[in-house]
């Protein structure tokens, strides 16, 4: 009896600690992070820039980590993460995002958490310092999901969080991109009055159009959250809002997959981007790397539209698909390794 007791443990050994062994060796990410696909060229790019926004994404990885480490939730890595970039002038949220027409800085974010799909989002604002924690505080201490303009920022004061002049946000790049981009509609405008369409393609300036930050966690709890901040689009006009924070388009967290997208984002709206990954994983059954491939490799550039995302699942699993030059993004897994990028590997 005991010998084929033994021999029964022995065949359930040599079947199971195999599978185990190979579960172990999967890389687990905890988190990712993108800083936008609207990348500044590779042919433009100097070493020292590069260095810069690698060590900016590193920076923002190991305090999401360091967070996660410890044992808080996602929620706070993706919004630790999302603040640091917020705070960089080399990204476009919070201070260095792009202009609008009217030569403003009006910032989108949005939050949600996977487990209780709470979410909250904040639109059009010009002196909320970190949108990324007005989107939180709309989630936690209001019962709306979103909130645009002057409320949004009444609300942000009264929730304690700090305001700053409008002018805080300006940096000189982010202008001369903006004269750039209003010099080559006049452009395309008299190029096409006269007809001469051909000439429409020199004067296209997709680099430093978008930028956008984003981050995705999973805690030791197995929870996800997922959160987006940006200043949309250089040149965009009145009162134009993204997909960033418009929950389910540019944001979205579930008990399956976390997605935060960065791009063009009326083709992202269109195409409901975020959500969608989750609905190909839930009701298809595809992986998060099928599914994101689907979105950023067909779906998007089926309508004309560009950009990225970057998505993790449940399992640990994530995917970056991007389908511009580059994508500021990076990772980190559960042991703490951290791995940052911008162009194509
Ligand atoms: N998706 C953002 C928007 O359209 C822009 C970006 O990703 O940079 O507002």
């Amino acid at each position: 009896m005991n010998a084929i007791l033994a021999r029964i443990v022995l065949a359930l050994c040599l079947i199971f600690v195999p599978i185990s062994l190979i579960r172990a060796q999967e890389t687990k990410y905890v988190m990712v992070i993108h800083g936008g696909a609207g990348t500044i060229l590779q042919s433009q790019m100097t070493a020292e820039r590069e260095v810069a926004y690698k060590t900016k994404l590193t920076e923002a990885l190991n305090a999401g980590y360091q967070l996660l480490k410890s044992g808080k939730p996602s929620l706070d890595a993706v919004e630790a993460a999302v603040r640091i970039l917020e705070d960089s002038p080399l990204f476009n949220a919070g201070k260095g995002a792009v202009f609008t027409h009217d030569g403003k800085n009006e910032l989108d974010a949005a939050i949600m958490d996977g487990t209780t799909l709470r979410a909250g989002s904040i639109a059009g604002v010009t002196t909320i310092k970190n949108p990324i924690s007005a989107a939180r505080a709309v989630m936690e201490k209001s019962e709306h999901v979103m909130m645009v303009g002057p409320g949004a920022e009444k609300f942000a004061k009264e929730a304690g969080l700090e305001i700053v002049d409008p002018s805080y946000f300006r940096t000189q790049s982010r202008w001369d991109a903006l004269q750039k981009a209003i010099k080559e509609d006049s452009l395309k405008a008299a190029a096409e009055k006269s007809n001469r369409k051909g000439q429409l393609f020199g004067i296209q300036n997709k680099d430093n159009k978008f930028g956008t930050v984003g981050a995705v966690a999973l805690d030791q709890k197995g929870n996800l959250a997922a959160a987006t901040s940006t200043g949309g689009m250089t040149n965009k006009k009145y009162g134009r809002v993204g997909d960033a924070p418009l929950i389910g388009v540019g944001t979205y967290a579930n008990d399956i997959v976390g997605v935060s997208c960065t791009g063009w984002g009326e083709f992202f709206i269109r195409n409901v981007v975020a959500h969608e990954v989750a609905a190909l994983m839930a009701y298809k059954g595809l992986s998060v790397e099928a599914a994101t491939q689907e979105l950023i490799f067909k779906k998007v550039p089926a309508l004309g539209g560009d950009g990225g995302l970057i998505a993790l699942d449940k399992n640990g699993r994530m995917a970056m698909p991007f389908n511009t030059e580059g994508m500021y993004r990076g990772a980190v897994t559960q042991d703490g390794k951290i791995e940052v990028y911008i162009y194509k590997n």
